[in-house]
């Protein structure tokens, strides 16, 4: 089978185990994890932040940051398509008390100016703004990357207005690759910033956390109230930090595969609008003699996975278990169908 329904898909690889079966481990609830405090300070130097934290899922390490940003009663301007909003469980209403602006975005994007219009005026009727969670890549925008520009217009909204600024970098990865940019940039200008390594870059579980000295220790103590504390987790790291020093340069040929068969879906009658394949996922919508449910199951059949997010669209993502070979029959069924 080849695996196109996520990124989250990729199983570690050989070296990769061989990394995880090495690793030297403590407790980390002591802080005593020499694994995992140096996947936490090898990725905040990478971004040229303070700190980081390790946690068990890009979710926690969201919800994390939601929580220490707020204080209950408040609201957090977000796209309305974003996972913080939309896949988490109705976590920012559970563990933070907050409520969502939800904006609508470009494929997922804000601009300055939306967030501006966005923010509640100081009335007691109204809810206190607080935060703006970006997401970059946007998943549900299909892999859309922000203009650094408009990122720096935002930063200075937020600065005016008092307001706190998280990145939701789930696949911040497959950007910084995509536009070539300086991951210090980011480090910059974000308050927090979250970095999921089980996706593209292969690890099997984890994310982290970034942030200044502060910002980690409260969120440490979070995380700890969450349940995420974990012990020997120097295992885990170990996998993050090997795909840390292997895995990020080729996010470039998941890029280029979900070029060649975004290209390959557009020659098809069945295909219609496709949003702007930037990184490594393509979305589109299906038209023609297939529903997309009908174009899942026939691409099934030909060992294909791929998922119907919704009753208009299908979602194929690329990732590290998807070799050129593959590409080359997944372009060559498409053709057939
Ligand atoms: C996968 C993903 C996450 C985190 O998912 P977990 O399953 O909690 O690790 C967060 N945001 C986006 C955009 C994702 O695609």
């Amino acid at each position: 089978m080849i695996e196109l329904r996520s990124d989250t898909f990729t199983k570690p690889t050989h070296a990769m185990l061989e990394a995880m079966f090495s690793a030297y481990v403590g407790d980390d609830v002591f802080n005593e994890d020499p694994t995992v405090n140096k996947l936490q300070s090898m990725l905040a130097d990478k971004f040229g932040m303070e700190a980081g934290l390790f946690c068990p899922s890009g979710t926690m390490t969201n919800q994390i940051a939601i929580k220490c940003h707020t204080e209950p009663g408040g609201e957090v301007i977000c796209d309305k398509m974003s996972h913080v909003y939309i896949y988490e469980g109705g976590g920012i209403a559970f563990n933070s008390g907050c409520q969502v602006k939800a904006v609508e975005g470009n494929h997922g994007r804000i601009t300055a100016r939306q967030i501006l219009e966005s923010i509640n005026p100081d009335d007691i009727h109204k809810a206190k703004t607080q935060l703006v969670s970006l997401e970059n890549t946007a998943n549900r925008g299909g892999g859309s990357c922000y203009d650094f520009n408009e990122i720096e217009e935002i930063k200075k909204v937020c600065l005016q207005n008092n307001l706190k600024l998280h990145l939701h970098g789930a696949r911040l990865f497959n950007a910084i690759v995509a536009r070539k940019e300086s991951r210090k940039k980011y480090g910059n200008i974000f308050d927090s910033i979250s970095i999921c390594l089980s996706k593209g870059l292969g690890a099997p579980v984890g994310s982290v956390l970034l942030g200044n000295k502060d910002f980690i220790e409260k969120a440490r103590r979070v995380r700890k109230v969450f349940g995420g504390g974990m012990r020997q987790a120097g295992y885990l790291a170990a996998a993050g930090i090997f795909a840390l020093e292997n895995h990020i340069d080729r996010l470039a040929i998941d890029h280029l595969h979900a070029k060649q068969i975004a290209e390959a879906l557009s020659k098809k009658d069945f295909t219609g609008v496709m949003m702007p394949v930037e990184t490594n996922i393509i979305i589109f919508e299906v038209g023609g003699d297939y529903t997309p449910k009908t174009l899942a199951e026939a691409l099934k059949k030909k060992d294909i996975l791929v998922s119907a997010i919704s009753s208009t669209q299908i979602r194929m993502v690329l990732h590290l278990d998807v070799s050129d070979e593959m590409v080359k029959q997944i372009i060559s069924v498409v053709e057939s169908l």
